[in-house]
C-alpha cells in the first residue's frame, strides 16, 4: 500500500484517492469514466491489450474467452461508423444486481459494480439482464491468474474499473495505457468532486450516455458519440 509512514505503525495515505484497507468505499465518491471518441483512434486497442494483461485474461481469444472490454464498431443513423470501447458501465440502477439470485452482483457505496465469486453460481441471470453485453462466463480453466484479480471457471466476470488499482489510488489499467499512446481518450475520475476534471467535462461539454432511455445512470460516459 502507497503512503508515507510518519513513525512506525502510522501511516499517512497521500495519494489523491487512496483509502485504508479498513476504510469502507464512500457514498461520496461515484468512480467514473469519460471516453472522447473525437480523441479514440478506429484502429488503437491499447485499453483492451491492457486490460487482458492487468487481470490475467487471455490475450488469444477464442468464441467463449472472457472479455472485459471492446472495441464495437457503432454505426449511426447516416450510416457512418465509430469505434467505441465498451465495458461495464457501472450503472447507478444495474440490473444484473436485481437479478443476482444469490448477491454476488453488487454495487459497492462508490458506484463500483462488482461480482463476488465466492458466491456466484454461474446461473448467468445477469448476463441476460445488462444490456451492454458487458459480462462474460468464464468456460474454461483459468491459467495465469493475477494475485490480485482471482478468477474461476464457472463464475461470471467483468470490468472491476480496475478497483484493485483504485484503493490504492491508481487509475484503471486501460485509463493508464490509453495516456500511454497519447491518445488520452478515458477519463478517470470522481463524478461527484465537481473540481475533478472529470465533473468539469461533464459539466461543460455534452455527453452520452450509451441506452440512455434505458435510465440506468451508467458511470461510463462519452463524448462526441
Ligand atoms: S453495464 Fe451491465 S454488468 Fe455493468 S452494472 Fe450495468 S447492467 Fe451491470
Ligand atoms: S451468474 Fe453469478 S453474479 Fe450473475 S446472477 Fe448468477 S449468481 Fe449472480
Amino acid at each position: 500500500m502507497a503512503g508515507v509512514t510518519l513513525a512506525p505503525g502510522v501511516t499517512l495515505f497521500d495519494l489523491a484517492h487512496g483509502r485504508a484497507p479498513d476504510e469502507p468505499a464512500s457514498s461520496k465518491v461515484r468512480w467514473g469514466m469519460l471516453v472522447d471518441l473525437n480523441r479514440c483512434a478506429s484502429d488503437c486497442d491499447a485499453c483492451v491489450t491492457a486490460c487482458d494483461r492487468e487481470n490475467g485474461l487471455p490475450s488469444e481469444k477464442t468464441a467463449t474467452s472472457a472479455q472485459w472490454i471492446r472495441k464495437v464498431e457503432l454505426k449511426d443513423l447516416r450510416g457512418a461508423t465509430r469505434s467505441v470501447p465498451v465495458m461495464c458501465q457501472h450503472c447507478a440502477d444495474p440490473p444484473c444486481v436485481d437479478v443476482c439470485p444469490t448477491g454476488a452482483s453488487f454495487k459497492r457505496a462508490d458506484g463500483i459494480v462488482l461480482v463476488d465469486r465466492h458466491t456466484c453460481i454461474g446461473c448467468r441471470y445477469c448476463m441476460m439482464a445488462c444490456p451492454y453485453k458487458a459480462r462474460s462466463f468464464v468456460h474454461e480453466p483459468v491459467t495465469g491468474q493475477r494475485p490480485e484479480v482471482p478468477r474461476g471457471k464457472g463464475c461470471v466476470e467483468s470490468c472491476t474499473l480496475c478497483v484493485h488499482r483504485i484503493d490504492r489510488g491508481g487509475i484503471p489499467a486501460c485509463v493508464e495505457a490509453c495516456e500511454a499512446t497519447g491518445h488520452e481518450a478515458i477519463l478517470f475520475g470522481d463524478l461527484n468532486d465537481p473540481h475533478s476534471e472529470i465533473a468539469k467535462r461533464v459539466a461543460t461539454y455534452p455527453t452520452t450516455a450509451l441506452r440512455a432511455d434505458l435510465k440506468l445512470d451508467p458511470g461510463v460516459r462519452y463524448q462526441g458519440l
